[in-house]
C-alpha cells in the first residue's frame, strides 16, 4: 500500500482526523476509534513502517521512545499503579488490520491472558 492511502498516515498529516493524545519526536498517540477497553490508544511512528517486521537495528532509538511514551500517557490516564497492556499485531495471524506500525495502550480494566 502507498503511504498516500494508508489511514494512519494521513491521520499523521492531519487528512483524516483523529483524537489525538500525545505527539513526540518521530511519534503521535491517538485514541483507538473503537476502544476495547477504558483507556486504548495508539502509538505509532510518524514515519510509515508497515509491520513489526518490517523494523530494523536502526529503529532501536524509536522503540526507546515508543515505551517512554506509553509510560508517560500510562501516568497521564491514570493507569498506574493498576497496569496496562502493549500489544503490537504483526501480520494476519495477529489480527493486523492497519498497515501502518502501531502500538495498542491498553487499560483501565482487568485484562484477560492469553489473549485470543
Ligand atoms: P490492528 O488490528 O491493526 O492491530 O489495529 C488497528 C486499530 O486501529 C484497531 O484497534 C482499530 O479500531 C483502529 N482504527 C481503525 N481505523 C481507525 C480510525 O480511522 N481512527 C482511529 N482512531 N482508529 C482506527
Ligand atoms: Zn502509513
Amino acid at each position: 500500500m502507498s503511504q498516500a492511502a494508508c489511514l494512519f498516515c494521513r491521520i499523521i498529516t492531519r487528512q483524516v482526523p483523529a483524537e489525538i493524545v500525545g505527539e513526540t519526536e518521530g511519534l503521535l498517540a491517538i485514541k483507538d476509534n473503537n476502544p476495547q477497553a477504558p483507556t486504548h490508544l495508539l502509538i505509532m511512528p510518524t514515519e510509515h513502517i508497515p509491520t513489526l517486521a518490517d523494523t530494523t537495528e536502526q529503529h532501536a532509538s524509536l522503540w526507546g521512545r515508543i515505551v517512554q511514551l506509553a509510560n508517560r500517557l500510562a501516568q497521564h490516564h491514570r493507569l498506574l499503579p493498576e497496569g496496562y497492556r502493549l500489544v503490537i499485531n504483526c501480520g494476519p495471524n495477529a489480527g493486523q488490520s492497519v498497515w501502518h506500525l502501531h502500538v495498542h495502550l491498553l487499560g483501565g480494566r482487568p485484562l484477560q491472558w492469553p489473549p485470543g
